[in-house]
């Protein structure tokens, strides 16, 4: 796996240096022809898909039957529409809105032929609904919706996750566990992708990681640049290196529900105890039968008077498989499901108790159980412990090694 340059990166410059010395009056010959070349590799490389260099990150998905318009906007001086690497329309203002009519793209108004564009500038970011953001963007008609992709620089990505996927103020060593884990992660999405032939790798949401473009927080593109292009490998390719907040003390190779055969580096048989002594590791939650059935009512399908709440089957690692909500006849809720109704529950390893007039559930971790676990690592930091023996500790089975 290697990033690769390709020759024809230099056909490409050439023709953007023809279009662009047209508009441009300022500078000598040679100061033309030199910043020129630079921008028609930026451009090139920002609009071009080099796989595993860049990541084309899912911001928004669009109904064409609704067809509500967007707007891109720039914080330099104009915008560039791109398509296969040629230069469309350039747009000498900061901002555009783009519709959709009759699986056609419309800019301004006007009709934009083909069915997808990539959209860069020059000297600024790209901006889109109040955020900013490095890279290109790439709109797409894909089967019923338009897709608004962001390809963004691998490590400019890094970032961005961390600042949504790390927690503030925490030191430098425990960000960079946490950057080799995203870069892994995400590097094995991409991969999945271009498999699949997917038009993104991943989403912006915790579906995936959490992405929230441009920040300047110096921790996090410390962490970032002291651990560039390392990446945690099983079999020579980059791990799914999932994370979670607190493990809670779950042995993850007991979870059943899990295809360890495909992810070995998930199984971990031992327990992280680092997380135990800290404010996250338990948590508890107390419900009203009322409270109750009014968030499980979409699930349970009919209105019924909650009597109790009982775990009915668990796995050999502690995670609830399934609930009984008992009223005139009990109905089984999977212990996933709990969770995902009810918010207070913060991970599938808890006990439930009835109260007099409420219900208890208590519970440990916060999150799915799986891979790294953030409380833990931050106290293996404060215990001396460096990002890499942190890393093979939580992904048994690994090597680290450098990605080019
Ligand atoms: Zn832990």
């Amino acid at each position: 796996m290697q990033m690769k340059w390709p020759m024809s990166v230099l056909i490409k410059s050439i023709q953007f240096l023809k279009i662009l010395l047209r508009c441009w009056h300022v500078t000598t010959l040679l100061g033309r022809c030199i910043l020129l070349s630079f921008f028609s590799l930026y451009t090139y490389a920002t609009t071009t898909h080099t796989p595993y260099a860049h990541v084309r990150v899912l911001l928004d998905q669009l109904s064409l039957k609704e067809g509500k318009p967007l707007t891109i906007s720039t914080t330099g001086d104009h915008l560039m529409l791109m398509h296969m690497g040629s230069v469309k329309r350039r747009v000498s203002k900061q901002s555009i809105v783009v519709t959709h009519k009759r699986g056609q793209l419309y800019i301004d108004g006007r009709r934009y032929r083909p069915q997808e564009c990539a959209i860069t500038t020059f000297g600024g970011h790209l901006q889109y609904n109040n955020r900013s953001y490095d890279g290109s963007f790439q709109l797409l008609l894909h089967n019923d919706s338009l897709l608004v992709i962001n390809k963004v620089p691998l490590e400019a990505y890094i970032c961005s996750v961390l600042h949504s996927e790390s927690w503030p103020g925490w030191p430098l060593e425990v960000n960079k566990v946490f950057a080799v884990a995203c870069r892994s992660y995400v590097l094995s999405m991409i991969a999945q992708a271009i498999k699949q032939e997917q038009p993104y790798d991943v989403c912006n949401t915790n579906l995936h990681q959490t992405y929230a473009g441009k920040h300047d927080k110096k921790v996090l593109k410390d962490a970032v640049a002291q651990t560039k292009g390392v990446v945690l490998v099983h079999e020579g390719k980059p791990i799914r290196a999932m994370f979670d907040s607190c493990c809670g003390g779950v042995i993850p190779a007991h979870i059943a529900d899990v295809h360890f055969p495909d992810a070995p580096y998930l199984a971990r048989d031992y327990p992280c105890t680092h997380c135990k002594d800290l404010w996250i590791y338990s948590w508890q939650a107390e419900f009203t039968p009322q409270q109750l059935h009014e968030k499980l009512l979409a699930k349970i399908g009919h209105r019924m008077r909650i009597s109790d709440l009982l775990v009915s089957k668990r796995d050999k690692a502690g995670l609830v498989q399934e609930v009984l909500v008992h009223g005139a006849t009990p109905v089984p809720v999977a212990g996933k499901e709990l969770y995902t109704l009810c918010k207070e529950i913060k991970s599938f390893c808890y006990t439930i108790e009835r109260k007099k007039d409420t219900i208890l559930v208590k519970g440990k971790g916060y999150g799915h159980h799986l891979g790294l676990c953030q409380w833990g690592a931050r106290q293996m930091v404060a215990d001396h412990w460096d990002y890499r023996r942190i890393l093979h500790f939580y992904y048994p089975q690994t090597k680290l090694m450098r990605f080019v």
